[in-house]
Protein backbone atom coordinates (compact mmCIF):
# COMPACT_ATOMS: atom_id res chain seq x y z
CA UNK A 1 0.00 0.00 0.00
CA UNK A 2 2.51 2.68 0.90
CA UNK A 3 4.80 1.86 -2.18
CA UNK A 4 2.14 1.77 -4.49
CA UNK A 5 0.80 5.20 -2.91
CA UNK A 6 4.17 6.95 -3.07
CA UNK A 7 4.60 5.86 -6.49
CA UNK A 8 1.60 7.24 -7.23
CA UNK A 9 1.69 10.80 -5.96
CA UNK A 10 5.38 11.19 -6.80
CA UNK A 11 4.23 10.30 -10.11
CA UNK A 12 1.96 13.44 -10.14
CA UNK A 13 5.02 15.68 -9.16
CA UNK A 14 5.37 15.44 -5.23
CA UNK A 15 8.53 15.07 -3.35
CA UNK A 16 7.83 11.84 -1.24
CA UNK A 17 9.61 10.14 1.38
CA UNK A 18 8.44 6.80 2.41
CA UNK A 19 9.67 5.29 5.72
CA UNK A 20 10.17 1.42 6.33
CA UNK A 21 10.45 -0.57 9.74
CA UNK A 22 11.66 -3.39 8.36
CA UNK A 23 12.33 -4.19 4.80
CA UNK A 24 9.79 -3.39 1.72
CA UNK A 25 7.87 -6.49 1.46
CA UNK A 26 8.94 -8.55 4.22
CA UNK A 27 5.31 -8.68 5.53
CA UNK A 28 2.25 -9.58 3.86
CA UNK A 29 2.55 -7.90 0.43
CA UNK A 30 5.70 -9.72 0.22
CA UNK A 31 4.45 -13.25 1.49
CA UNK A 32 0.78 -12.94 0.09
CA UNK A 33 -0.82 -15.89 -2.24
CA UNK A 34 -1.50 -13.24 -5.11
CA UNK A 35 -5.01 -14.05 -5.99
CA UNK A 36 -7.37 -11.51 -7.76
CA UNK A 37 -10.61 -13.28 -6.42
CA UNK A 38 -13.00 -10.01 -7.61
CA UNK A 39 -16.35 -12.53 -7.01
CA UNK A 40 -16.41 -13.37 -3.42
CA UNK A 41 -15.23 -12.30 -0.08
CA UNK A 42 -15.37 -9.48 2.73
CA UNK A 43 -17.64 -6.89 1.29
CA UNK A 44 -17.87 -8.34 -1.81
CA UNK A 45 -21.04 -8.05 -3.47
CA UNK A 46 -22.00 -5.56 -0.93
CA UNK A 47 -21.18 -2.94 -0.30
CA UNK A 48 -18.03 -3.03 -2.55
CA UNK A 49 -19.12 -5.21 -5.70
CA UNK A 50 -18.31 -1.79 -7.96
CA UNK A 51 -15.17 -0.99 -5.89
CA UNK A 52 -13.59 -4.28 -6.49
CA UNK A 53 -14.20 -4.46 -10.21
CA UNK A 54 -12.83 -1.17 -10.42
CA UNK A 55 -9.80 -2.64 -8.50
CA UNK A 56 -9.16 -5.38 -10.72
CA UNK A 57 -10.07 -4.11 -13.85
CA UNK A 58 -6.85 -1.63 -13.15
CA UNK A 59 -4.44 -4.00 -12.93
CA UNK A 60 -3.61 -5.14 -15.87
CA UNK A 61 -2.59 -1.83 -17.54
CA UNK A 62 -0.70 -1.42 -13.76
CA UNK A 63 1.38 -4.49 -14.22
CA UNK A 64 2.30 -3.29 -18.18
CA UNK A 65 3.20 -0.16 -16.75
CA UNK A 66 5.37 -0.93 -13.90
CA UNK A 67 6.94 -3.26 -15.91
CA UNK A 68 7.73 -1.12 -18.68
CA UNK A 69 9.31 1.91 -15.83
CA UNK A 70 11.40 -0.93 -14.00
CA UNK A 71 11.47 -3.78 -15.68
CA UNK A 72 10.19 -6.14 -13.13
CA UNK A 73 7.40 -8.94 -14.56
CA UNK A 74 5.34 -9.67 -11.78
CA UNK A 75 3.31 -12.39 -13.73
CA UNK A 76 0.07 -11.07 -13.79
CA UNK A 77 -2.09 -13.26 -15.63
CA UNK A 78 -5.98 -14.13 -16.21
CA UNK A 79 -6.61 -17.53 -14.74
CA UNK A 80 -9.89 -19.96 -14.00
CA UNK A 81 -10.73 -20.96 -10.34
CA UNK A 82 -13.01 -23.86 -8.82
CA UNK A 83 -14.89 -22.99 -5.74
CA UNK A 84 -15.11 -26.63 -4.43
CA UNK A 85 -18.29 -27.43 -2.36
CA UNK A 86 -18.51 -31.11 -0.28
CA UNK A 87 -21.70 -30.17 0.83
CA UNK A 88 -25.34 -29.40 -0.10
CA UNK A 89 -25.06 -26.20 2.21
CA UNK A 90 -22.42 -24.93 0.35
CA UNK A 91 -23.38 -26.22 -3.40
CA UNK A 92 -26.88 -24.12 -2.34
CA UNK A 93 -24.56 -21.05 -1.10
CA UNK A 94 -22.47 -20.85 -4.32
CA UNK A 95 -25.55 -21.51 -6.91
CA UNK A 96 -26.83 -18.21 -4.86
CA UNK A 97 -23.95 -16.25 -5.45
CA UNK A 98 -24.30 -16.99 -9.28
CA UNK A 99 -27.30 -15.21 -10.08
CA UNK A 100 -25.47 -11.60 -9.28
CA UNK A 101 -22.09 -13.05 -10.42
CA UNK A 102 -23.15 -14.01 -13.95
CA UNK A 103 -24.14 -10.54 -14.23
CA UNK A 104 -20.83 -9.26 -14.05
CA UNK A 105 -19.83 -8.27 -17.46
CA UNK A 106 -16.21 -9.96 -18.32
CA UNK A 107 -16.59 -12.35 -16.23
CA UNK A 108 -17.59 -15.99 -16.88
CA UNK A 109 -19.18 -18.04 -14.16
CA UNK A 110 -21.04 -21.53 -14.19
CA UNK A 111 -21.79 -24.28 -11.56
CA UNK A 112 -20.33 -27.43 -12.79
CA UNK A 113 -21.48 -31.14 -11.31
CA UNK A 114 -18.77 -33.96 -10.18
CA UNK A 115 -17.89 -35.14 -13.71
CA UNK A 116 -17.56 -31.58 -14.93
CA UNK A 117 -14.94 -30.78 -11.95
CA UNK A 118 -13.05 -33.69 -12.79
CA UNK A 119 -12.57 -33.16 -16.82
CA UNK A 120 -11.48 -29.54 -15.61
CA UNK A 121 -9.24 -30.61 -13.09
CA UNK A 122 -8.27 -33.75 -12.95
CA UNK A 123 -6.95 -33.52 -9.61
CA UNK A 124 -9.77 -32.44 -7.79
CA UNK A 125 -11.32 -34.65 -5.10
CA UNK A 126 -14.22 -36.57 -7.18
CA UNK A 127 -16.42 -36.58 -3.72
CA UNK A 128 -17.11 -32.95 -4.19
CA UNK A 129 -20.93 -32.53 -4.91
CA UNK A 130 -19.58 -30.00 -7.45
CA UNK A 131 -18.32 -26.45 -8.19
CA UNK A 132 -18.64 -22.50 -9.24
CA UNK A 133 -16.04 -22.60 -11.83
CA UNK A 134 -15.10 -18.77 -11.86
CA UNK A 135 -13.06 -18.02 -15.25
CA UNK A 136 -11.48 -14.77 -16.33
CA UNK A 137 -10.32 -14.39 -12.69
CA UNK A 138 -6.41 -13.42 -11.94
CA UNK A 139 -3.44 -13.90 -9.97
CA UNK A 140 0.10 -12.40 -9.87
CA UNK A 141 3.53 -12.68 -7.22
CA UNK A 142 2.90 -10.49 -4.69
CA UNK A 143 6.82 -9.69 -3.52
CA UNK A 144 8.03 -8.93 -7.09
CA UNK A 145 4.91 -7.02 -7.06
CA UNK A 146 5.75 -5.02 -3.66
CA UNK A 147 9.48 -4.66 -5.84
CA UNK A 148 7.90 -3.49 -9.17
CA UNK A 149 6.04 -0.48 -7.41
CA UNK A 150 9.15 0.84 -5.12
CA UNK A 151 11.37 0.32 -7.57
CA UNK A 152 9.27 2.56 -9.66
CA UNK A 153 8.61 5.26 -6.91
CA UNK A 154 12.22 5.74 -6.36
CA UNK A 155 12.70 5.90 -9.90
CA UNK A 156 9.74 8.77 -9.67
CA UNK A 157 12.30 10.35 -7.35
CA UNK A 158 10.73 8.84 -3.81
CA UNK A 159 13.20 8.36 -1.32
CA UNK A 160 12.81 5.84 0.66
CA UNK A 161 14.32 5.62 4.94
CA UNK A 162 14.44 2.53 6.30
CA UNK A 163 13.22 4.01 9.66
CA UNK A 164 10.12 2.86 12.02
CA UNK A 165 7.98 5.70 12.60
CA UNK A 166 7.34 5.95 16.15
CA UNK A 167 5.04 9.26 16.29
CA UNK A 168 3.57 12.70 14.56
CA UNK A 169 5.02 15.90 14.40
CA UNK A 170 1.56 18.26 15.09
CA UNK A 171 0.14 22.03 15.68
CA UNK A 172 -3.56 22.36 15.60
CA UNK A 173 -5.47 20.36 13.18
CA UNK A 174 -2.31 19.81 10.90
CA UNK A 175 0.35 17.04 10.56
CA UNK A 176 3.56 18.42 10.27
CA UNK A 177 5.32 15.22 9.99
CA UNK A 178 6.88 12.00 11.57
CA UNK A 179 9.57 11.09 13.77
CA UNK A 180 11.32 8.26 13.95
CA UNK A 181 14.15 7.15 16.94
CA UNK A 182 17.43 10.27 16.13
CA UNK A 183 15.73 12.36 13.65
CA UNK A 184 12.10 13.31 11.90
CA UNK A 185 11.05 14.20 7.99
CA UNK A 186 8.87 17.21 7.93
CA UNK A 187 5.99 17.22 5.19
CA UNK A 188 2.77 18.63 4.06
CA UNK A 189 0.91 15.78 4.00
CA UNK A 190 1.29 12.13 5.49
CA UNK A 191 0.03 8.93 4.77
CA UNK A 192 -0.07 6.01 7.50
CA UNK A 193 0.28 2.52 5.39
CA UNK A 194 1.59 0.57 8.26
CA UNK A 195 -0.70 -2.51 7.71
CA UNK A 196 -1.62 -4.37 10.51
CA UNK A 197 0.48 -2.16 13.10
CA UNK A 198 -1.81 0.65 11.81
CA UNK A 199 -3.50 0.87 15.54
CA UNK A 200 -0.11 1.54 16.77
CA UNK A 201 -0.88 5.07 15.63
CA UNK A 202 -3.85 5.18 17.08
CA UNK A 203 -2.46 7.03 20.27
CA UNK A 204 -0.40 9.38 17.59
CA UNK A 205 -3.16 10.89 16.55
CA UNK A 206 -6.30 10.65 19.12
CA UNK A 207 -8.43 8.44 16.78
CA UNK A 208 -8.91 4.89 17.39
CA UNK A 209 -7.86 2.79 14.18
CA UNK A 210 -9.75 -0.48 14.99
CA UNK A 211 -7.25 -2.82 12.86
CA UNK A 212 -5.70 -5.79 14.34
CA UNK A 213 -3.44 -8.57 12.51
CA UNK A 214 -5.07 -11.54 11.71
CA UNK A 215 -2.27 -14.50 10.91
CA UNK A 216 -2.32 -16.54 7.52
CA UNK A 217 0.15 -19.47 6.55
CA UNK A 218 1.08 -20.98 3.38
CA UNK A 219 3.19 -23.54 2.49
CA UNK A 220 4.81 -24.40 -0.85
CA UNK A 221 4.64 -27.69 -2.17
CA UNK A 222 6.65 -29.62 -4.46
CA UNK A 223 4.91 -32.38 -6.78
CA UNK A 224 5.94 -35.02 -9.55
CA UNK A 225 4.38 -35.44 -12.42
CA UNK A 226 1.33 -33.35 -14.01
CA UNK A 227 0.01 -30.87 -11.32
CA UNK A 228 -2.66 -28.59 -11.07
CA UNK A 229 -4.50 -26.36 -14.01
CA UNK A 230 -6.60 -24.51 -12.21
CA UNK A 231 -6.95 -22.89 -8.51
CA UNK A 232 -8.63 -24.91 -6.37
CA UNK A 233 -10.73 -23.18 -3.11
CA UNK A 234 -12.66 -24.53 -0.43
CA UNK A 235 -14.03 -23.38 2.90
CA UNK A 236 -11.42 -20.38 3.01
CA UNK A 237 -8.20 -22.10 1.71
CA UNK A 238 -6.84 -22.31 -1.43
CA UNK A 239 -4.39 -23.84 -4.10
CA UNK A 240 -2.35 -23.11 -6.98
CA UNK A 241 0.71 -23.75 -9.21
CA UNK A 242 2.64 -20.97 -9.04
CA UNK A 243 5.52 -19.27 -11.54
CA UNK A 244 8.03 -21.02 -9.44
CA UNK A 245 7.27 -24.47 -10.31
CA UNK A 246 5.58 -25.12 -6.36
CA UNK A 247 2.05 -25.28 -5.52
CA UNK A 248 0.85 -22.90 -2.68
CA UNK A 249 -1.47 -23.97 -0.52
CA UNK A 250 -3.13 -21.55 2.12
CA UNK A 251 -4.03 -20.82 4.65
CA UNK A 252 -4.87 -19.87 8.05
CA UNK A 253 -7.05 -17.36 9.75
CA UNK A 254 -5.51 -16.99 13.48
CA UNK A 255 -6.03 -13.94 16.06
CA UNK A 256 -2.41 -14.41 17.97
CA UNK A 257 -1.27 -11.02 17.93
CA UNK A 258 1.92 -9.82 16.06
CA UNK A 259 3.23 -13.51 16.35
CA UNK A 260 4.61 -14.49 12.56
CA UNK A 261 5.82 -17.45 13.14
CA UNK A 262 5.04 -20.58 11.18
CA UNK A 263 3.78 -23.33 12.87
CA UNK A 264 3.02 -27.20 13.33
CA UNK A 265 -0.71 -26.90 13.75
CA UNK A 266 -0.79 -24.27 10.64
CA UNK A 267 0.76 -26.95 8.54
CA UNK A 268 -1.66 -29.70 9.32
CA UNK A 269 -4.70 -27.88 8.75
CA UNK A 270 -3.50 -26.58 5.53
CA UNK A 271 -2.76 -29.72 4.42
CA UNK A 272 -5.76 -31.38 5.26
CA UNK A 273 -7.66 -28.81 3.16
CA UNK A 274 -4.99 -29.73 0.57
CA UNK A 275 -6.57 -33.47 0.83
CA UNK A 276 -9.61 -32.78 0.86
CA UNK A 277 -9.28 -30.91 -2.16
CA UNK A 278 -7.45 -33.44 -4.26
CA UNK A 279 -6.27 -36.44 -2.11
CA UNK A 280 -3.43 -37.36 -4.54
CA UNK A 281 -1.41 -34.52 -3.19
CA UNK A 282 -0.50 -36.63 -0.42
CA UNK A 283 2.66 -37.17 -1.99
CA UNK A 284 3.85 -33.92 -2.80
CA UNK A 285 6.67 -32.61 -0.47
CA UNK A 286 7.05 -29.33 1.47
CA UNK A 287 9.43 -27.46 0.57
CA UNK A 288 8.73 -24.11 2.46
CA UNK A 289 6.25 -22.69 4.89
CA UNK A 290 6.01 -19.11 5.53
CA UNK A 291 3.31 -17.11 7.77
CA UNK A 292 2.52 -13.20 7.92
CA UNK A 293 -0.26 -11.18 9.23
CA UNK A 294 -3.02 -9.54 7.39
CA UNK A 295 -4.63 -5.98 8.43
CA UNK A 296 -8.02 -6.87 9.64
CA UNK A 297 -10.02 -4.05 9.78
CA UNK A 298 -13.13 -3.73 12.91
CA UNK A 299 -15.43 -4.44 9.73
CA UNK A 300 -13.97 -6.38 7.63
CA UNK A 301 -13.57 -3.43 4.63
CA UNK A 302 -10.31 -1.35 3.89
CA UNK A 303 -10.02 2.26 5.54
CA UNK A 304 -8.69 4.54 3.19
CA UNK A 305 -9.03 8.11 3.54
CA UNK A 306 -8.61 11.08 5.32
CA UNK A 307 -8.06 10.58 9.30
CA UNK A 308 -11.38 12.64 11.52
CA UNK A 309 -10.01 15.69 12.81
CA UNK A 310 -6.88 16.30 11.09
CA UNK A 311 -6.63 18.33 7.91
CA UNK A 312 -3.32 16.69 6.06
CA UNK A 313 -2.96 13.24 7.90
CA UNK A 314 -4.57 10.08 6.00
CA UNK A 315 -4.96 6.75 6.54
CA UNK A 316 -4.81 3.17 3.58
CA UNK A 317 -4.95 0.13 5.75
CA UNK A 318 -7.58 -2.67 6.79
CA UNK A 319 -7.35 -4.70 3.56
CA UNK A 320 -7.80 -7.97 5.38
CA UNK A 321 -7.34 -11.03 2.77
CA UNK A 322 -7.99 -8.93 -0.45
CA UNK A 323 -4.91 -6.21 0.09
CA UNK A 324 -2.81 -7.42 -3.37
CA UNK A 325 -6.12 -6.70 -5.22
CA UNK A 326 -7.76 -4.34 -3.77
CA UNK A 327 -4.19 -2.12 -3.49
CA UNK A 328 -4.72 -0.49 -6.87
CA UNK A 329 -8.32 1.44 -5.75
CA UNK A 330 -7.11 2.12 -2.06
CA UNK A 331 -3.55 3.44 -3.68
CA UNK A 332 -5.39 5.41 -6.46
CA UNK A 333 -7.98 6.73 -4.01
CA UNK A 334 -5.65 8.11 -2.01
CA UNK A 335 -3.30 9.43 -4.25
CA UNK A 336 -6.32 11.26 -5.38
CA UNK A 337 -7.60 12.54 -2.15
CA UNK A 338 -4.43 14.20 -1.51
CA UNK A 339 -3.43 16.00 -4.89
CA UNK A 340 -7.17 16.57 -6.05
CA UNK A 341 -9.54 16.40 -2.59
CA UNK A 342 -11.57 13.69 -4.55
CA UNK A 343 -11.61 10.50 -6.46
CA UNK A 344 -13.04 8.78 -9.02
CA UNK A 345 -12.85 5.24 -7.68
CA UNK A 346 -15.97 4.20 -7.17
CA UNK A 347 -17.15 3.37 -3.63
CA UNK A 348 -14.26 4.69 -1.86
CA UNK A 349 -16.99 6.47 0.66
CA UNK A 350 -16.95 3.05 2.06
CA UNK A 351 -14.17 2.98 3.26
CA UNK A 352 -13.42 6.58 5.18
CA UNK A 353 -12.33 6.09 7.99
CA UNK A 354 -14.99 8.53 9.82
CA UNK A 355 -17.20 5.63 9.47
CA UNK A 356 -15.81 4.22 12.81
CA UNK A 357 -16.32 7.82 14.34
CA UNK A 358 -19.96 7.98 13.87
CA UNK A 359 -20.01 4.56 15.93
C1 LIG B 1 -1.37 -15.82 3.97
C2 LIG B 1 -1.91 -14.61 3.26
C3 LIG B 1 -2.35 -14.72 1.95
C4 LIG B 1 -2.87 -13.61 1.29
N1 LIG B 1 -3.30 -13.77 0.01
C5 LIG B 1 -3.85 -12.71 -0.64
C6 LIG B 1 -4.32 -12.86 -1.97
O1 LIG B 1 -4.25 -13.94 -2.55
N2 LIG B 1 -4.88 -11.78 -2.57
C7 LIG B 1 -5.00 -10.58 -1.95
O2 LIG B 1 -5.54 -9.64 -2.55
N3 LIG B 1 -4.54 -10.41 -0.70
C8 LIG B 1 -3.98 -11.44 -0.02
N4 LIG B 1 -3.53 -11.30 1.26
C9 LIG B 1 -3.73 -10.01 1.93
C10 LIG B 1 -2.61 -9.02 1.61
O3 LIG B 1 -1.37 -9.67 1.70
C11 LIG B 1 -2.63 -7.84 2.58
O4 LIG B 1 -3.95 -7.32 2.72
C12 LIG B 1 -1.73 -6.72 2.08
O5 LIG B 1 -0.47 -7.23 1.72
C13 LIG B 1 -1.57 -5.64 3.14
O6 LIG B 1 -0.70 -4.66 2.63
P1 LIG B 1 -0.24 -3.45 3.52
O7 LIG B 1 0.71 -2.64 2.73
O8 LIG B 1 -1.44 -2.80 4.11
O9 LIG B 1 0.51 -4.15 4.77
P2 LIG B 1 1.98 -4.81 4.86
O10 LIG B 1 2.31 -5.58 3.65
O11 LIG B 1 2.02 -5.50 6.19
O12 LIG B 1 2.93 -3.55 4.90
C14 LIG B 1 2.98 -2.69 6.02
C15 LIG B 1 4.39 -2.17 6.12
O13 LIG B 1 4.43 -1.16 7.13
C16 LIG B 1 5.66 -1.30 7.82
N5 LIG B 1 5.50 -0.65 9.13
C17 LIG B 1 4.72 -1.03 10.17
N6 LIG B 1 4.84 -0.15 11.19
C18 LIG B 1 5.71 0.80 10.78
C19 LIG B 1 6.25 1.99 11.37
N7 LIG B 1 5.89 2.38 12.62
N8 LIG B 1 7.13 2.73 10.67
C20 LIG B 1 7.51 2.38 9.40
N9 LIG B 1 7.03 1.26 8.79
C21 LIG B 1 6.14 0.49 9.47
C22 LIG B 1 5.87 -2.80 7.92
O14 LIG B 1 7.23 -3.10 8.17
C23 LIG B 1 5.38 -3.26 6.56
O15 LIG B 1 6.43 -3.34 5.61
C24 LIG B 1 -2.97 -12.37 1.94
C25 LIG B 1 -2.48 -12.24 3.25
C26 LIG B 1 -1.96 -13.35 3.90
C27 LIG B 1 -1.46 -13.20 5.31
Amino acid sequence: MGCLTAYLLARQGLKVTLLEADAVGSHASGFAFGELGALEGAGIPDPLLDFTLWCFRRHPALAEELQEQCGVDYRFKYCDRLLLAFDDASARAFKEHLTWQRRVKDCTVQWLEPEAVLKVEPRANPRCVGASYLQHSAALEPYQYTLAAIQCAERAGVKTVLRRVTGLLRRGDRCLGVTYQGGQVEAETVVLTTGPWASEASGWCGFNIPVSPLKGQILRLKLEGPSLTHSLHYGGSYMALKPDGLLWAGTTEEQVGFNEEPTRAGRDKIMRDVLTMAPSLAEAQLVQHTACLRPLSADGLPIVGRVPGWRNLYLGTGAGRKGILWSTGMSQGLADLIVHGKSEVPGLAHLNPARFQRE
